[in-house]
């Protein structure tokens, strides 16, 4: 099973990082990328756990050095894959799993045609301002222009979904980390009755409930 590359897309409040949390707890064999930021740390990250916090002049001398799988700048700070990351989880036997935006996924996909690709996308732009907001308010940070640069960016990045192997509308959380599970397990080769739960997630299936959702926001697929 190791090796596989699984990307991870969706615009910033969807609920990726609660999915994969959850995600991590019911499938072994699964290794986080941390990326590098440019960004300070938002209220319980730790150096190291969530990102590798670093300055823009390291972060450029590592683009100059050629560390990168990936980087992009996304909301103003700069936000990389090492290439240290693949190595590390080939050696330790594990699949990869990159949390990444939607410029640094074209970039992987490009380089590494087999990697996995999966977009998480909120049931609606309403669902997602709310997360959002009761995010933000739980972080202490509610700068409206946040909310808003977020809101406008989700659009953005939902027009490339149809480029992602996979995509998972996150309405009710347990049934997005069971399709997640199932499109992890169906990659490995080891989906023994979730085939038809991955197969409905693909993108090309062109699911009712995908396309409810892109609606909302005015994508077609
Ligand atoms: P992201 O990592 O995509 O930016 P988070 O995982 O931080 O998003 O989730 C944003 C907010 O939405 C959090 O407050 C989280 O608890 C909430 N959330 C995530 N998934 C769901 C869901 N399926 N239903 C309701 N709330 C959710
Ligand atoms: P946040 O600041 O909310 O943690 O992340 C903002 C955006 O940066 C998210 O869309 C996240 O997926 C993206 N991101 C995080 N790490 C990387 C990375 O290493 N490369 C790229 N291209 N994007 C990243």
């Amino acid at each position: 099973m190791a090796g596989i590359l699984f990307i991870i897309s969706a615009p910033s409040g969807s609920g990726k990082s609660t999915l994969v949390s959850q995600l991590r707890t019911l499938v072994g064999g699964l290794e986080f990328s941390v990326s590098y930021t440019t960004r300070a740390p938002r209220g319980s990250e730790e150096d190291g756990r969530e990102y590798h916090f670093t300055t823009r002049e390291r972060f450029e001398a590592m683009i100059a050095g050629g560390e990168f799988l990936e980087w992009a700048e996304v909301f103003g700070n700069y936000y990389g894959t090492a290439l240290s990351a693949l190595a590390h989880a080939k050696d330790a036997g594990k699949d990869l799993l990159l949390d990444i935006d939607v410029q640094g996924a074209m970039q992987v996909m490009t380089k590494l045609p087999t990697a996995v690709s999966i977009f998480i996308l909120p049931p609606s732009p309403k669902v997602l301002e709310m997360r959002l907001r009761n995010r933000s308010e739980a972080e202490k940070m509610t700068a409206e222009d946040v909310i808003q640069s977020r809101l406008a960016e989700a659009e953005h990045e939902l027009k490339q979904i149809a480029k992602y192997r996979y995509a998972l509308v996150n309405d009710v959380l347990d049934q997005a980390v069971a399709e997640m599970r199932a499109i992890v397990l169906w990659e490995r080769g080891d989906g023994v009755g979730v085939q038809e739960l991955a197969a409905s997630c693909r993108t090309d299936a062109a699911s009712e409930r995908l396309r409810d959702a892109l609606a909302t926001f005015h994508v077609a697929l």
